[in-house]
């Protein structure tokens, strides 16, 4: 097998100024007197022509900033690469057009980078970060590929990308002081179908994340264009607004690139599938297309069949079917109670939560689900839960502080780092390379699994969490998942999660609980069903139905036969 090896520097890790230059001073290469690093701007620069891979550097350097890694098969075919010693990417999906094409992957491996390329936001640059490359340059390197004629088209502008972004957040700084109805045009149907309508006057900044990306969306589809890119459209909406947008992108008739880790909702939306494997922050690479069964089923365990490649050295679990019991012994229970913020109201029927359960919560956006846990934990004047217990909780949105990762966990629990938390959570979740950063300094998704495992290391008596997934990859997701089914069934205590993603709260949870009403006005919260019962009922509000093939849930298409099938005999959720 033909090796390419690549030498990584994460700048962010690198402090010239707290260490002596162990990597230069201890390279085997620089002592034998070849430049084999050298100090650039103060910074070192990794020689990989020159390169032996012993690994010294790696070893020495105090802050583990560097990589140095083998990339099987890789030929040397960089596409695109950022700068001396860093990500590069080793190949792009392929736009069929007319075809409807899913991007699957973890975070960190290159494809937003592959989707600013193919929609012209970046040019290849062949790891030659230093060049520009004209397009007849960049089309004769792709001569005789699937891409070729498209990015001739591209650089002729025969071809129209619409490109819904990933980083939706950015439009609060951009547009700032503007409101929604002087961004978008109004005559399009869906305006009302999204709810923007009842919006135009909010300024971009005062909009929530979810209320953002409908808009974002609701721009890409009143748009006319030729290639649709959809990168990360489910962020921050609920499971009905997920839906709703999925089957709108769905029903569009023209070429869609779709990239998102809610698999229920991928799988549904896209004919293909490439998956994106390679090791985050170093390299990214792109398999064939597959189909989509294909394609989630290879990905979940971990290997390309075609390409017979090992992306992973594990299975992803997903799935532990619906038969959960509630178990036997009740941990605590409720009373029902109202709570009335003037504008919302919010009713809840009694319930109770059974010792090691966990109760998944779902229903939409502004139907009160955070308000519940919060009138549990104690923040109303209501007191539903008669017993003094201890509480931890996980707010839905973090504001990172000023304080390292390490700091905050010795906060929640000195004993941090003792076997139980080491082998259930500190190393499942990869936080301990995440110790000496400040919060302020980590991604969204480092951000979500740090603030998560902090509640979880809080020793109480119940557990309350709202919204892990966001920012998560699916890796993350099982990984956080288990993480929090076995802290709470090995400390023998119970929790209430509160998420959108349908498959990873069939995994989570021990019971649902089902929240329905008129968003933003009014909520009732039902006491926990069986899990099967739950979604079935929740699925049933909406009008969705889903059947499991091999185990994995997959939407029907409305209106279908087993989408009529399944309704008529009131199996929503089969
Ligand atoms: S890579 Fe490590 S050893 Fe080398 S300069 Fe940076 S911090 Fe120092
Ligand atoms: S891996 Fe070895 S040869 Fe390569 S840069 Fe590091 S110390 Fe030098």
């Amino acid at each position: 097998m033909i090796q390419m090896r690549i030498a990584i520097i994460d700048r962010t890790k690198c402090k010239p100024n707290k260490c002596n230059y162990e990597c230069y001073n201890f390279c085997p290469l620089n002592r034998a007197g070849k430049k084999c690093i050298e100090i650039i701007d103060g910074k070192p620069v990794i020689d990989e022509s020159i390169c032996i891979g012993c690994g010294l550097c790696v070893k020495k350097c105090p802050f583990k900033a560097i990589k140095i890694i083998n990339v099987p098969e890789a030929k040397g075919e960089v596409v695109f690469q950022y700068g001396p010693n860093s990500f590069r990417l080793f190949s792009l999906p392929i736009v069929k057009m007319g075809k409807s094409i899913g991007i699957l992957g973890p975070n960190g491996i290159g494809k937003t980078t592959a989707i600013k390329i193919l929609s012209g936001q970046l040019k290849p640059n062949f790891g030659d970060y230093n060049k520009e490359y004209s397009w007849e340059e960049i089309i004769e390197k792709f001569k005789g590929t699937e891409l070729q004629n498209y990015f001739e088209l591209l650089s002729k502008g025969q071809i129209k990308v619409i490109h819904k972004i990933q980083e939706i957040q950015k439009l609060r700084e951009v547009f700032k002081g503007k409101t929604v109805r002087e961004l978008i045009k109004l005559d399009n149907p869906l305006l009302k179908e999204f709810g923007l309508d009842k919006i135009l006057d909010r300024k971009i900044e005062n909009l929530s994340g979810g209320e953002l990306q409908k808009l974002l969306i609701y721009a890409s589809l009143s748009k006319e264009g030729d290639v649709y890119i959809f990168d990360e459209p489910t962020n921050f909406l609920d499971i009905r607004e997920r839906l709703r947008v999925a089957l709108k992108i769905k029903a569009l008739n023209k070429t869609k690139i779709v990239i998102d880790h809610d698999l229920l909702i991928l799988d549904y939306i896209v004919e293909l599938i490439h998956i994106a494997y390679g090791q985050k922050a170093a390299y990214g690479k792109f398999s064939q297309p597959k189909g989509n069964n294909t394609a989630i089923n290879e990905y979940l365990k971990g290997y390309l069949k075609s390409e017979n490649i090992r992306i992973r050295d594990f299975e992803l679990y997903f799935l532990e079917g619906t038969e959960k019991e509630r178990g036997k012994t009740i941990y605590l229970e409720w009373k029902p109670f109202t709570i009335d913020l003037g504008n919302f109201k919010l009713e809840a029927e009694k319930g109770e939560v059974y010792k090691k359960e966990i109760i998944g919560i779902v229903g939409p956006n502004g139907i009160g689900k955070t308000t519940f846990i919060r009138a549990l934990k104690g923040d109303f004047d209501v007191k539903p839960i008669e017993k003094k217990i201890t509480i931890s909780y996980k707010p839905q949105y973090i504001e990172p502080k000023e304080v390292t990762v390490r700091k905050l966990f010795e906060q929640m629990n000195p004993n941090y780092r003792n076997e139980f938390y080491d082998s259930l959570l500190i190393r499942p979740l990869e936080l301990y390379e995440l110790f000496d950063h400040d919060l302020t300094t980590l991604s969204g998704g480092e951000l979500q699994k740090v603030i998560t495992a902090a509640a979880l290391l809080k020793e109480a008596d119940l557990y309350l969490i709202d919204e892990p997934t966001a920012f998560l990859d699916i890796e993350e997701r099982v990984r956080i998942a288990r993480a929090i089914r076995n802290i709470i069934k090995e400390k023998g205590k119970a929790a209430f999660v509160i998420d959108h993603d349908l498959m990873f709260m069939e995994y989570i949870s021990d019971s649902i609980m089902v929240f329905e009403g008129e968003p933003s006005k009014y909520g009732k919260a039902n006491k926990p069903l069986p899990i099967k019962e739950g979604l079935n009922l929740f699925l049933k509000n909406m009008g969705i139905t889903i059947r499991k093939v091999n185990g994995r849930p997959r939407i029907n298409e409305p209106g279908s036969r087993l989408d009529r099938e399944q309704k008529a005999q009131g199996l929503y959720y089969y």
